[in-house]
């Protein structure tokens, strides 16, 4: 049994409804609690927002979406199914790479097609290899939900249990380019099976092979697309909970919470003040912590992950080769990694990932026009440019991407562009989140699992952390266990689910 929050919890106050909030407020709601969800932006889904420019339909956010049966248990929590609010695309293929030499996979979540890609991008042998990595990616993600993603832990002694040794002999603790090499030769192929440790913001040279967990979600699991966008999915789980009885405050900043001794008894906006028996935080740590008025000790700085600059082009034509995720990969390798994440360099050989979210739902956009999404990761302002320094690069930047995606076969886009919105490190940086970087605590050792800031806060009573910031880190899938580990925090309910 894990620890929990002591005391009252019949009213929670849930501050912040993007995924981890709402997922939070739904699990408490089922578990018969009273909650109140207080967000400062006018609409729900925090990152996984939404922009209108010129008739086009921005997702500010996520655009691969994994593992939506976590979606579903929230929904599940007050009597609810995912599939009655959202009507969700299985993409095919899951994604589309296109490489600097000119070779293209298609990454086909169905065994038998994508041993068919391999074999016939990469020959016989490679296609076995794919066989025995996606037995091994099974047996890695079946090992690591239950015991290490979808838990709360107290201390790194909970975890000394017959699945860590299980972790361990599949190489989990190993580095994740050295094992996936294990299985694939081609350089090429490796890349579509550990450029995710991005997305844990650490490179593939230093990323656990544990993370390999995210390739299985996205290559093995697959990926889905929601009609109507991502932001479909926060605004579905904000319309249940507003259903099953929460009362959701949008606009309102939360400035302080109100103690008595070790408990908050009242969260408060410039508005109001707002009585509660238990508060659930699942803004950036720095915000959560200035609420609290206290920070944990560590005993080294957090690092942040890499950041990302999001080019949405509105455009009057698109191009065949895209699908709707397309994964463009530079000739550059590692030392794209060791900009990321070490030098602070801007990407001299980009990869980059372009998505068409008109390609899944045409709606997105004005009639007879086109949406396209470049995301192009950079270094965080801790190593990169600061947040002043990209209000000069910006534009350059943006003309920058758009001829690589020319010189890559997208002729004609900078002429297409009709309508468009470029978001920066600076953008992040002025939304709050540290470091300018979207992507919050990168997932290095030192800061995974027991390792990560805790949900539970230490010196008061009853609050929880949830969110990107704490365990088990970021991502949709993982916001949305660490929104149910909060609420167990509060119930006292072991979670329930997450490793199908
Ligand atoms: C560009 C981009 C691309 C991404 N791509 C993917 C992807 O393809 N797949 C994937 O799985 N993940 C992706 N992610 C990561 C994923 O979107 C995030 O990890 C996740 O959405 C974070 O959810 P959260 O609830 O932790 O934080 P948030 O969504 O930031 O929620 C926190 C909420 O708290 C609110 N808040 C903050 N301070 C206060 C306050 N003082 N008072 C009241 N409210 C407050 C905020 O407005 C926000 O709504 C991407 C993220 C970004 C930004």
């Amino acid at each position: 049994m894990t620890r929990t929050v002591s005391g009252r919890t019949g009213h929670v106050v849930v501050v912040g409804a993007g995924l981890a909030g709402l997922s939070a407020a739904l699990h408490l709601l089922g578990a018969g609690r009273r909650v109140t969800v207080v967000e400062r932006e006018a609409l729900p889904g925090g990152r996984a927002g939404r922009r209108e420019v010129g008739g086009y339909h921005l997702d500010t956010g996520p655009t691969v979406l994994t593992m939506p049966h976590l979606a579903d248990e929230a929904f599940a929590a007050v009597g609810e199914r995912l599939r009655d609010r959202v009507e969700l695309l299985p993409l095919h293929p899951a994604y589309r790479a296109r490489f600097a030499d000119g070779g293209t996979l298609d990454v086909h979540t169905d065994a038998d097609a994508m041993e068919a890609e391999v074999e016939r991008f990469a020959g016989p042998r490679e296609a076995a290899g794919y066989r025995r990595l996606r037995t091994w990616l099974q047996r890695l993600y079946a090992v690591q939900m239950r015991r290490f993603i979808d838990a709360n832990f107290d201390s790194p002694f909970g975890l000394l249990t017959p699945d860590l040794a299980r972790l361990a002999a599949l190489g989990g603790f190993g580095r994740l380019d050295a094992r996936i090499g294990r299985f694939l030769t081609d350089e090429r192929l490796k890349r579509v099976f550990s450029f995710q440790a991005l997305y844990a913001g650490v490179a593939p040279a230093r990323a656990l092979a544990a993370y390999a967990v995210i390739a299985y979600m996205d290559t093995v699991a697959g990926v889905y697309f929601p009609r109507g966008g991502m932001h479909a999915l926060p605004r579905a789980m904000a319309a249940a909970a507003a259903d099953a009885g929460a009362d959701l405050r949008l606009g309102q900043d939360v400035t302080r919470l109100e103690r008595s001794g070790s408990r908050v008894t009242a969260v408060v906006t410039a508005d109001e003040r707002i009585p509660c028996d238990a508060v659930v935080l699942t803004p950036d740590l720095p915000v959560a912590h200035r609420l609290l008025g206290r920070r944990p000790r560590r005993p080294l700085r957090l690092r942040h992950a890499p950041s990302a600059v999001v080019l949405h082009a509105g455009t009057t034509r698109t191009w065949p080769q895209l699908a709707h995720h397309t994964l463009s990969f530079g000739t550059a390798w590692r030392r794209t990694f060791d900009e990321l994440t070490r030098t602070g360099a801007l990407m001299t050989d980009p990869s980059l990932l372009i998505t068409r979210p008109t390609a899944g739902d045409p709606g997105l956009a004005p009639a007879g026009r086109h949406l396209h999404y470049v995301l192009a990761p950079c270094p965080n302002t801790d190593i990169g440019p600061g947040a002043e320094a990209w209000s000069d690069l910006a534009p350059r930047y943006r003309d920058r991407l758009l001829a690589t995606l020319e010189r890559r076969g997208l002729t004609g886009i900078a002429a297409a562009v009709e309508a468009e919105c470029l978001v920066t490190p600076a953008d992040w940086t002025a939304q709050g989140h540290a470091a300018g970087t979207p992507f919050s605590v990168a997932h290095t050792f030192a800061q995974t699992g027991p390792f990560r800031p805790r949900n539970l806060v230490r010196g008061t009573d009853n609050a929880v952390l949830a969110g990107c910031g704490t365990t088990p880190g970021v991502g949709v899938p993982t916001v949305l266990i660490s929104g149910k580990l909060a609420a167990a925090r509060i119930t006292g309910t072991a979670p329930k689910g997450g490793g199908r």
